[in-house]
């Protein structure tokens, strides 16, 4: 089964279950200034969870774009070293808005795994919530699942909340054991493990509570259903492969980068790493610039440039001098415009912003990796081993470094880096340009300074490139 059959089974399933079937929002959360990226599929119905909106529905079905890299939920450094993580994903989700509870939500769930998809009954577990016996009592008694394949976990594993604040509750999740082969040393590999073997699929959330700023949990006006699926894990099980990587959302990517580098995923370690995070930051750029971010220097835009320069840096280390992204994001939108056809209508547009981001960042890029390289043999040379803020903060100022590259390139662990006197540089530029205005491309400090006649220079594409300064 193709992932996108994968898909198409799972919203065929819940409407023909009388689920209304909703589109993707926004990776750019509508009006919730708590959330940098829709990280979740019942993002687009917080506020009819928590009471405030009706909808025309009390049950729907979504197949919904998600980002994790940044905020309560954040994955981007697990991207390349886990075979389940990526930064951009496709979460398949049915919700239940006070129409039916636990009972169904498990019982679907449960049906469409083993006969739709049809995975083997003796190797899922399920995770529950601490004292949740009510779901202990569906998975056991009405189910049939063995009692020693149900787990309690706490709350960092089943008490699932998308932010600080807002809908929460306890969730009840299925895992598939992938055998002894994913696993890790630990002699307490278990579901809940961190590693690759008991792969987490779905989590079905009884959506029960809104947290307030103070942590105060208030009862929603009725109980509800929000769950979520990843596409990559769903299919990665369905097509037996190793990491979602090894599924057809990828290879086409991943055969893209092979064919431009000239190398192959199998030469090292190193090599798939590196084009397992090109793969992936591709799907993201290309999602989030479709949805309107913008590379900049602050906020989303600050986000989407780190993920694109990330990713360039390990082209060059496969080699990879030119341009590239902007080849493997067409791929992307080739593969995936039958279900966002968002992508077809603003194909030239985000090659166009991806190509000049990259030959903004090449022209730093080489440099900044040699003063790097300069610095770390002083720092492997000398006792102490810290790479001094002065350093940090002149590749990201000069160089246009976001300091997660270094860490990435910094494989040594004995290497500390001196965050705090990264941040007094910063700082001290900050005092110093204050009186010299930079401002990234939307409208307000602009408008305001040449409304009271301030002339601007221009220095290159203001909105695709980040910056443009007033004189
Ligand atoms: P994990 O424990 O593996 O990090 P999670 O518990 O953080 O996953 P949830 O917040 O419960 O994930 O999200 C619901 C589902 O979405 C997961 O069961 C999984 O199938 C999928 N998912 C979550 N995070 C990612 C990701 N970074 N990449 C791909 N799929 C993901
Ligand atoms: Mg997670
Ligand atoms: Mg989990
Ligand atoms: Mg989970």
């Amino acid at each position: 089964m193709k992932g996108s059959e994968a898909r198409k089974l799972f919203i065929d399933y819940f409407k023909k279950h009388n689920h209304r079937h909703v589109r993707s929002s926004s990776l750019v959360p509508s009006d919730d200034p708590t959330l940098l990226f829709t990280n979740a599929g019942m993002v687009q119905f917080k506020r009819t969870f928590i009471g405030e909106e009706k909808r025309d529905y009390s049950t729907a079905v979504t197949s919904q774009k998600c980002v994790r890299a940044g905020g309560k939920h954040n994955d981007l450094e697990n991207v390349g070293y886990t075979a389940r993580h990526h930064t951009f994903f496709e979460m398949l989700g049915n919700f239940s808005f006070g129409d039916y509870f636990k009972e169904k939500a498990i019982a679907f769930a449960w049906d469409l795994l083993t006969n739709g998809y049809g995975l083997p009954v003796d190797k899922l577990w399920i995770s529950i919530y601490l004292d949740d016996d009510e779901a202990f009592e569906i998975w056991n008694k009405q189910i049939g699942v063995p009692e020693d394949r149900i787990v309690r976990l706490g709350e960092a594993d089943n008490f699932w909340s998308m932010g600080d604040t807002g809908p929460c509750g306890p969730c009840t999740e299925i895992h598939i054991d992938r055998g002894e082969r994913f696993g890790c040393d630990s002699p307490t590999c278990a579901v809940g493990c961190d590693c690759d073997r008991y792969l987490e699929i779905w989590n079905l959330v009884f959506m029960q509570f809104d947290r307030d700023e103070s942590g105060t949990l208030t009862p929603l006006p009725n109980p509800c259903i929000d769950t979520g699926m990843g596409l990559e894990r769903i299919t990665s099980v369905i097509q037996g492969a190793d990491t979602n990587y090894d599924t057809d959302l990828f290879t086409p990517i991943i055969g893209k980068v092979e064919e431009l580098s000239g190398k192959k995923m199998t030469d090292s370690e190193e090599t798939a790493i590196a084009m397992k995070v090109i793969a992936d930051h591709t799907r993201s750029a290309t999602f989030l610039i479709s949805d309107g971010v913008m590379p900049s220097n602050e906020g989303r835009g600050y986000v989407l440039r780190r993920i694109m320069r990330r990713a360039i840096r390990y082209g060059r280390f496969i080699g990879l001098t030119e341009p590239f992204l902007h080849d493997t994001s067409r791929v992307v939108m080739t593969m995936m415009a039958d279900a966002f056809p968002e992508l077809k209508e603003s194909e030239a547009f985000i090659t166009n912003v991806i190509q000049n981001e990259e030959e903004s960042f090449s022209v730093t890029l080489d440099n900044g990796l040699r003063l790097l390289e300069e610095a770390l043999e002083e720092v492997n040379a000398s006792d102490e081993k810290v790479l001094s803020g002065d350093v940090i903060f002149k590749l990201y100022d000069t160089y246009g470094f976001p300091v997660d590259i270094v860490r990435d390139i910094i494989t040594d662990d004995a290497i500390v880096l001196d965050m705090d006197g990264f941040d007094k540089a910063m700082d001290a530029q900050r005092e110093k340009s204050r009186s010299n205005i930079t401002f990234t491309r939307t409208g307000e400090a602009f408008r305001k300074l040449s409304a009271e006649g301030v002339k601007t220079e221009f220095t290159g594409y203001a909105g695709l490139t980040g910056e443009s300064k007033i004189l």
